[in-house]
C-alpha cells in the first residue's frame, strides 16, 4: 500500500454511553419526516417518497457547545433521533433493517435557515445551510441492548427552559426500518453510517447565550449551549 502523501485525516468518532467511540462514516438526514413540520415549512404533509441530504461526519459534535456560525442571522434548532449502523449493504429488506442498527442517540440538525431558504429558492444544494462546522450536536449513542429500538415516545426541545418543539417518535412518516431500506436501494450503507431521523414542528431561531435541551424518552437529554 502506498504511503499517504499528506497528513492522514482522522476518523471522526462520537461517544457511546458505554464509554466507547463510534466511528462515523456518513451522515444521512431525512427532510420533512413529521407532518406538522412539513406544514410549518409550507409543504404538503402527505406521504411522498422520502428525501435525504447529508452532513459531513466531522460536523457531528459532542462537546455540548454550538458556536454560532458565520454568514447567517437565522440559525434554527431541529431535535432528531440519531440512528447509528453497525453494518450495511444494498437492497436491505424491511424485515432485516433493524439488524443493522448499533444504537440510538439524541441529536440536533442545526440549520442556517436563511441560507437554506435562498438555496431552495434557486434550486441549489443545501450544504451551505446544513453541513457547516459543528452543525450536528450529538449526545452519546446508546446500544440497542440498552434502549431497544425506540419507535414511540416523546421527542422535545426547550430553549432556556421554554418548550419549543414537541412530538412523538410514533409520528415519524418514515420509520427507521423504512429509511434504512430506502437508503440502501440508492447507496451502499456500511458500519459507521448514521441517520438523523427528522424533526417535529416548532423549529425556531437561537441566539448566543441560549441553552438548548433536547430530549427523547427512553434515550436521554442532550444539553447544548449556543456560544
Ligand atoms: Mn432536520
Amino acid at each position: 500500500m502506498s504511503e499517504h502523501v499528506i497528513e492522514t485525516p482522522k476518523v471522526h468518532t462520537i461517544p457511546t454511553s458505554d464509554g466507547g467511540a463510534f466511528p462515523v462514516r456518513r451522515v444521512y438526514c431525512i427532510g420533512r419526516n413529521f407532518a406538522a413540520h412539513a406544514v410549518e415549512m409550507g409543504h404538503d404533509p402527505n406521504r411522498e417518497p422520502p428525501f435525504f441530504f447529508q452532513k459531513n461526519p466531522n460536523n457531528l459534535d459532542a462537546s455540548g457547545e454550538f458556536p454560532y456560525p458565520p454568514h447567517t442571522s437565522d440559525v434554527h434548532h431541529e431535535v432528531e433521533l440519531l440512528v447509528g449502523l453497525k453494518s450495511g449493504g444494498t437492497n436491505i429488506a424491511l424485515s432485516d433493517a433493524l439488524n443493522h442498527v448499533w444504537g440510538y442517540g439524541v441529536s440536533l440538525d442545526m440549520t442556517r435557515r436563511d441560507l437554506q431558504g435562498e438555496m431552495k429558492k434557486m434550486g441549489r444544494p443545501w450544504e451551505i445551510g446544513k453541513a457547516f462546522e459543528r452543525s450536528g450536536p450529538v449526545g452519546p449513542l446508546h446500544p440497542v441492548s440498552d434502549v431497544g429500538h425506540p419507535d414511540q415516545g416523546r421527542i422535545a426541545l426547550t430553549v432556556n427552559g421554554d418548550l419549543r418543539q414537541e412530538g412523538d417518535l410514533n409520528q415519524m412518516i418514515w420509520k427507521v426500518p423504512e429509511m434504512i431500506s430506502y437508503l440502501s436501494e440508492y447507496f451502499e450503507l456500511a458500519a459507521g453510517d448514521v441517520i438523523m431521523a427528522g424533526t417535529p414542528s416548532g423549529v425556531n431561531a437561537v441566539e448566543p447565550g441560549d441553552t438548548m435541551e433536547a430530549s427523547i424518552d427512553s434515550i436521554g437529554t442532550l444539553t447544548v449551549k449556543v456560544v
